[in-house]
This record gives structure tokens, C-alpha cells and sequence, in this order.
């Protein structure tokens, strides 16, 4: 890509060799950032240090100096935004230019300044300002994506080395005008490009590729230490995405859902896609509406997609062909691109069921009781029906249990007669038992087979599992299906074998994670 970069600026910013994530550092005090900056500009060399969260800006110059003299492998950007423009600084806009100018005198070689300060400025101000530092020109959106290219055209009237537009997606398909517009633009002009909000992370991802610079990533999402809504981690960017190995070629996948935040897929298969060295990204896209997720896998494009709740129903007449599970279960929970552009849509929340069990025991003329009559359960029925299981299927709503077993040729049964039968199996197809319950579909003593399989996968071990535990009996936890159905999907992606203890080790690490970030600290 050419960078159209000032002929005088140029040969000091060339060496520069920009990397593709910076990571943006906000904090109270300056002690307090540069401890951050201490610990991770080993692998995050690219700093931005936002000025503005600090109270004395100016004051903390000295310190941030001395911090660059003995980093001198870190390249910096001196950031002091305006509150009218998003920030936090209160000062005057004479204040906001002399910050700037001090810190790149303390050794920020980049200033980022707001179009709207620019526009208030005097051009000579700008003028002397840049002829010191490389100056991007910033101007951000909080509330939606739009009039990209106008901006662009505001924002070239005043000289700058990059151009930084930054928006706010409200739907998946504002990433895509975000990277047409860089894709377009970035020819002519260096440009750093990016969605905010949840749904902007195809852009913060994929956009290095559309033709931006560089991105930004913050220092812990999940802790707050983010300066912009919907930033992710220079580590998540690094290590679950590998936003350094995504280039023109990276085929792009991802979990669609409403909501999607809690989602662990896009840990467990991206694990997969970096163990089988396979050049693919996958992302978690929270599409509001089928339409919009439609859009925008046809726009990316997308390659491949795990549908989640509430769509594995909703998305079969957005499908130009479906498998027969999926016809079958009513629930599509994986679709594939072809290469004709049609969306193929695939059910493997039974191949997630029959994996696990079928490495136990064998599943023809099984008995197996079923609790529950939603997707999932569906998904269990229509499996183990078709491998020659007999199924018993027990339901809150009973009718809903009758229909499933009139549709599948198996048996509804009432609760108190649940002992009369020496079942092989017990599958919990229910929600009951997640989080941190001690909720358990059955009582203890109803507990009685040789394996107990829970769907539940947040807490791994549910109470239904710890009794089953108890009394000898074999346990399955739904963490086990969860991996199988996304190693089911790995390999109709990729036609490679998944590498499913890679998936499993990620996904449990995932799940201690989250669960030490609920410990309640002492
Ligand atoms: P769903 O379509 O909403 O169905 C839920 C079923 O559970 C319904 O039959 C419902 O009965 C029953 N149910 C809900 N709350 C209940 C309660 N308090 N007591 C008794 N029965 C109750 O959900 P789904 O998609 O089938 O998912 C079911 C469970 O499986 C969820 O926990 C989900 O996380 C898990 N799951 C796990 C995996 C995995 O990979 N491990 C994959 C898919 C699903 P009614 O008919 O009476 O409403």
C-alpha cells in the first residue's frame, strides 16, 4: 500500500515501521501508566498514551520522557483528546496543542489531534505542530457509521500524515462500509480505520487487511482498561485472533448470535484453526438481526458460521440448502459459504451427542432418557433414533415431549414411573443446573444409569454430574458435546480432522478463567 506521507516527514517515518496494534494506555496517574507500559511494551512496542485520562498532562512529560529514553525500541503516540470530542481533557484548545508539542519534545514522534480542534486552530498552529511530529488527524463518531468518504474529504483539506476515522457500528454491515471505504481510500491516503461498539470487531480485526495502518487494542477489555467501546486486548488480538497473520488470503468465520459476548467458540476454534495451521480467523458477531448477518456473510465474505440462539431455527429459509439433520431437528447451527456463494446449512449438535456417547457405549438398542424437548433435545432424539437407541423422552411441558416423540418414533414418560426403567443413559437437555445453581433436573435417587451425560457446560461439573459421580456412574459434561459439535463444524469448514484435545485443553482453560474472574475477591 502507498502511504501518501509528507515528502519531509517521510524518511522519519519510514524507519518507524509501524506495527499493526497499538495499544492504547489510559490510566489516573502517570506512575500508573507507565507500570503498564513497563510490563507489556516488550510485546506491545506501539504505545498510545492518552494524555487526557491524566489530571496534570503536562506535569507527567518528564516522567514519560525518561520512560522513552530507556524504551527506545517503543514508538509513541501522544493522544490528548478533547471532551467535546470524546475525551477527557478541560483545557483550552492553546493548552491541547502545547501538550501535544511538549510530548512529542519528550520523545512521541506521532500526535494525534482531533478534526474538530484542527478546524478551530490556526492553520499555521497545525503547520508548526507537524513540522515537529508525524500528526494524525482524528475524528471519531460516537453513534453510528456514516458519510465515511465526506468526512475523508473534510478532513484532506488540512495537511496530516494519517487520516484516523473512526465510527460506531450498530449493525455487522457498517464493518463492511468501514473496509469498502478503506479498501477504496487507502491507496491515495495512509488511513487508520475502525468500527467501535461490539459489533465493530470485523473492522478492528480484518481492517489492517482493508488497508488501515494500524489498529488499536487496549491493555484488559474485560477489566475496563479500554479507551474506546468494543476494544479488545492486544492480547486477545494477538493470540486468539493473530491479527499479524491475517492477510488477503485468511478465510473468515465466526458465531452468529443474540447476545454473543459470553460466547467460548471463538476460543475454541480459533485454537483449531492455529493448531491445524489453517490461514482463518473466527470472530463473534452480535447480529441483531438474521438480515443483517445475512448481508454481511455475503459482503465479507464469510466463509463459515456457527449459528447460536435465538437464530438456529430462524436462519433454515435464509438457507439455499440444508442437510438432512437439519431438516430433520428444525435447528441449523452451522452454515457454509460454497464457493457458488450459496449458504449451506448443517445440524453437528449431533454429531456433538453421538461422539461422546458412542466412545462409552454401544448405542444401537440403548436405553436412554432424554429430559427436556427444545433444540438440543431434538438434536439428542433424532440422533439417537437413528443409530437404533430406544428413547424415553421426559418434559416440563408434556406436550411438547409427545410431539418430539410422535415425530421421532420414540416414548414420552411421567415422572413417577421414571424407575421402572434400567435406563442406559441420561441426558439432561434442559438449561437446569447452569451457572452456579445447585439446581439438578432430577432428584438423587432417580439418578440410576451407567452413563449420565449433562449438556449444561458452565459450571463443567454440575450437580447432576457430581451425584452422578458419587454413585460410580460414568459422566459426560457438556463441555464434552460442546467441543465435538465445534470440531464437527472444524472439519465441514476445512475438510482437515480437528484437533479436538487442542479444543477441549482451550475451552477449559476458557471456563477456569471466567470461573476465578466470579471468585469474589478477598
Ligand atoms: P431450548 O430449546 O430453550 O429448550 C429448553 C428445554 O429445557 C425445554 O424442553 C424446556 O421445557 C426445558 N426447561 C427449561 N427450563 C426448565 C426448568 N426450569 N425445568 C425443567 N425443564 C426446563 O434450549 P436448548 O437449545 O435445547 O438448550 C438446552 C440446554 O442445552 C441449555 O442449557 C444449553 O446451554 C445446552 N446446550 C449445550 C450444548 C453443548 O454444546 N454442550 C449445545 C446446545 C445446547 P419446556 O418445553 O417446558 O419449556
Amino acid at each position: 500500500m502507498a502511504l501518501a506521507l509528507s515528502s519531509t516527514l517521510a524518511p522519519r517515518l519510514l524507519p518507524l515501521r509501524l506495527p499493526k496494534v497499538c495499544l492504547a494506555l489510559s490510566a489516573d496517574t502517570v506512575e500508573d501508566m507507565l507500570a503498564t507500559a513497563e510490563s507489556m511494551a516488550t510485546d506491545d512496542p506501539f504505545l498510545e498514551f492518552r494524555l487526557d485520562y491524566l489530571k496534570q498532562p503536562l506535569a507527567a512529560l518528564p516522567k514519560i520522557h525518561r520512560f522513552l529514553e530507556t524504551h527506545q525500541y517503543v514508538t509513541a503516540i501522544a493522544t490528548c483528546r478533547r471532551v467535546d470530542n470524546g475525551g477527557k481533557f478541560k483545557g483550552s484548545l492553546a493548552s491541547q496543542l502545547e501538550v501535544l508539542a511538549k510530548a512529542h519534545a519528550a520523545g512521541c514522534p506521532i500526535v494525534d489531534l482531533e478534526l474538530q480542534s484542527a478546524l478551530k486552530s490556526k492553520p499555521e498552529a497545525i503547520a508548526r505542530l507537524r513540522s515537529r511530529a508525524a500528526l494524525i488527524l482524528s475524528f471519531h463518531d460516537f453513534r453510528a457509521t456514516r458519510n465515511l468518504d465526506e468526512t475523508l474529504e473534510k478532513m484532506l483539506k488540512i495537511p496530516a500524515d494519517f487520516y484516523k476515522v473512526v465510527s460506531t457500528a450498530t449493525t455487522l454491515f457498517d464493518n463492511v462500509a468501514m473496509m469498502k471505504f478503506l479498501q477504496t481510500q487507502s491507496d491515495q491516503h495512509a488511513l487508520i480505520g475502525l468500527c467501535m461498539g461490539e459489533q465493530g470487531i470485523i473492522s478492528r480485526v480484518l481492517g489492517a487487511r482493508a488497508g488501515s495502518v494500524f489498529t488499536f487494542g487496549a491493555v484488559d477489555a474485560n477489566a475496563g482498561l479500554k479507551t474506546a467501546p468494543g476494544q479488545i486486548s492486544t492480547r486477545d488480538l494477538r493470540g486468539i485472533y493473530r491479527i499479524d497473520q491475517v492477510d488477503p488470503a485468511t478465510r473468515i468465520y465466526g458465531v452468529a448470535g443474540d447476545p454473543i459476548q459470553h460466547s467460548l467458540s471463538p476460543v475454541i476454534m480459533n485454537a483449531a484453526l492455529h493448531r491445524e495451521n489453517v490461514n482463518g480467523v473466527y470472530l463473534p458477531l452480535h447480529a441483531k438481526t438474521l438480515k443483517d448477518l445475512i448481508r454481511c456473510a455475503r459482503e465479507i465474505p464469510l466463509h463459515g458460521l456457527s449459528i447460536t440462539m435465538p437464530y438456529k431455527q430462524a436462519i433454515i429459509p435464509y438457507l439455499d440448502n440444508t442437510d438432512a439433520h437439519t431438516a430433520k431437528v428444525g435447528a441449523c447451527n452451522t452454515v457454509v459459504r460454497g464457493q457458488d456463494s450459496k449458504l449451506y446449512g448443517f445440524n453437528t449438535d449431533i454429531a456433538g451427542i453421538l461422539r461422546p456417547l458412542e466412545q462409552r457405549l454401544s448405542i444401537e438398542n440403548a436405553k436412554v432418557l432424554v429430559i427436556g424437548a427444545g433444540g438440543a433435545a431434538r438434536a439428542a432424539v433424532f440422533g439417537l433414533r437413528e443409530r437404533g437407541a430406544e428413547v424415553w423422552i421426559l418434559n416440563r411441558t408434556s406436550v411438547k415431549g409427545q410431539k418430539l416423540a410422535r415425530q421421532a418414533k420414540a416414548r414420552t414418560l411421567k415422572r413417577a414411573d421414571l424407575r421402572k426403567i434400567a435406563f442406559d443413559v441420561i441426558i439432561n437437555a434442559t438449561p437446569v443446573g447452569m451457572g452456579n445453581s445447585r439446581d439438578c433436573p432430577l432428584k438423587d435417587e432417580e439418578i440410576q444409569a451407567r452413563v449420565v451425560f449433562d449438556m449444561v457446560y458452565d459450571p463443567v461439573e454440575t450437580h447432576l454430574l457430581q451425584v452422578a459421580r458419587a454413585k460410580g456412574i460414568a459422566v459426560i459434561p457438556g463441555i464434552e458435546m460442546f467441543v465435538q459439535q465445534a470440531a464437527r463444524q472444524f472439519e465441514i469448514w476445512t475438510g482437515k480432522p480437528a484437533p479436538a484435545a487442542e479444543m477441549l485443553g482451550a475451552v477449559t482453560i476458557a471456563l477456569q478463567d471466567r470461573a476465578a474472574l466470579k471468585q469474589p475477591k478477598t
